[in-house]
């Protein structure tokens, strides 16, 4: 696209003083705000252009380069103007003062949204296992279902405020500058109400209790946040209203260790299960006996991991592993028939009263009677 002269796109002459290049950008920015023109992408591509041209006339060193290459000049120097209104607020938002919404903000641009609320939520391991739904109620402002918002009684309007023509604030010139404060007289909602409704008093809201469903996916842990869009505040001035966070905590189970996705199942067996092998019925997150096969010569500690039994992952596929730990249990008494069956595989497999069995020695430590380094 060829690109305009900066000049012209002011309306100012190639020398013109630095004052009167503000004053020029100044003015067609309040022109072509986009507060002032909703949805009118003309006036918003010339609200662009003139910051743009702004942004270069405005820098001597950059309006040096512009006066002698042109644009080719700017753009061998990476300026490209701006990416999007935002980017012209945050430069310039300060010119204008309430006018652009305060120092760069965009707060003009409509309503604001209502309240964000929170809701702490607690629930069983289970729950957050295979996810849940749950009913809430939250305490918040709703319409006025008697004058449906509109905060004026039924059978009459609103009014436009006649003091700011609705646009809920006020200019006063002051020299050079405009300054806006917010309309006295219908304190900036831009309409005033004869007639109020009773049921709100003019508010337009009134207090409710909302039922909301919480569905909470399989695969949540404490410090889970949900987000239900639209389900917070009403908004105050017609804007869209807030969103409501559940915050989740989620109880221990009093079987399964919780590791992420992964959970692990403690499992004592008997030092001659552990030996022969054997298959025992143990408890999985899906609540069926699960046949576990534990192999003969199984050892103290050893670990058997279940896959894909574990937790349904929350932001990935598929699911994280069950595994369960073998605990080998020992017997502190003995019968005189169990004490004479141990004696006898005792004696089969040559285990000796009173044999030691050594163990690998430790490289890493010097041993106690190492020689000391004396010189
Ligand atoms: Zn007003
Ligand atoms: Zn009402």
């Amino acid at each position: 696209m060829e690109k305009q002269d900066y000049y012209k796109v002011l309306g100012v002459a190639k020398d013109a003083s630095d004052r009167d290049i503000k004053k020029a950008y100044r003015k067609l920015a309040l022109k072509y705000h986009p507060d002032h023109n909703p949805d009118n992408p003309e006036a918003e591509e010339k609200f662009k252009l003139a910051a743009e041209a702004y942004e270069v006339l405005r820098d001597a060193d950059k309006r040096r380069v512009y006066d002698t290459y042109g644009h080719a000049g700017l753009s061998g120097q990476g300026f490209s103007g701006f990416s999007g209104l935002d980017d012209i607020f945050s430069q310039f938002g300060d010119l204008f003062g309430d006018l652009l919404g305060g120092r760069g903000g965009r707060r003009s641009r409509g309503p604001a949204r209502g309240a964000d609320l929170r809701y702490d939520m607690r629930i069983t391991f289970e729950e957050a296992v295979k996810g849940t739904s749950r009913q809430i109620e939250i305490p918040r402002h709703k319409r006025c279902g008697t004058c449906d918002g509109s905060g004026a009684a039924p059978g009459t309007e609103p009014q436009n405020c006649t003091t700011c023509q609705g646009r809920g604030q006020v200019f006063h010139q002051q020299g050079f500058f405009t300054l806006t404060t917010t309309c006295p007289r219908c304190k900036g909602a831009g309409v005033t109400i004869a007639d109020p409704c009773k049921t709100c008093k003019g508010t337009g809201r009134e207090r409710t209790i909302r039922e909301v469903t919480v569905k909470i996916p399989a695969g949540v842990a404490t410090g889970t946040r949900l987000r239900l869009r639209n389900e917070g505040e009403l908004s105050e001035g017609g804007g869209p209203p807030g969103d409501l966070y559940v915050f989740l905590s989620v109880d221990d189970s009093d079987v399964f260790h919780r590791d992420g996705a992964d959970v692990h199942l403690p499992l004592e067996i008997s030092f001659v299960q552990a030996a022969l092998g054997t298959t025992i019925d143990i408890p999985t997150l899906d609540d069926e006996k699960y046949a576990l096969e534990i192999p003969a010569g199984s050892q103290p500690g050893d670990r058997i991991a279940l896959r894909s039994m574990g937790i349904p992952s929350l932001n990935r596929r598929g699911r994280g592993d069950l595994i369960v730990h073998l605990k080998v249990t020992v017997p502190k008494t003995l019968d005189d028939q169990s004490r004479q069956f141990l004696e006898d595989f005792a004696r089969h497999n040559a285990i000796q009263a009173g044999s030691v069995v050594p163990t690998a020695p430790n490289t890493d430590e010097p041993a106690d009677d190492a020689p000391n380094a004396q010189a």
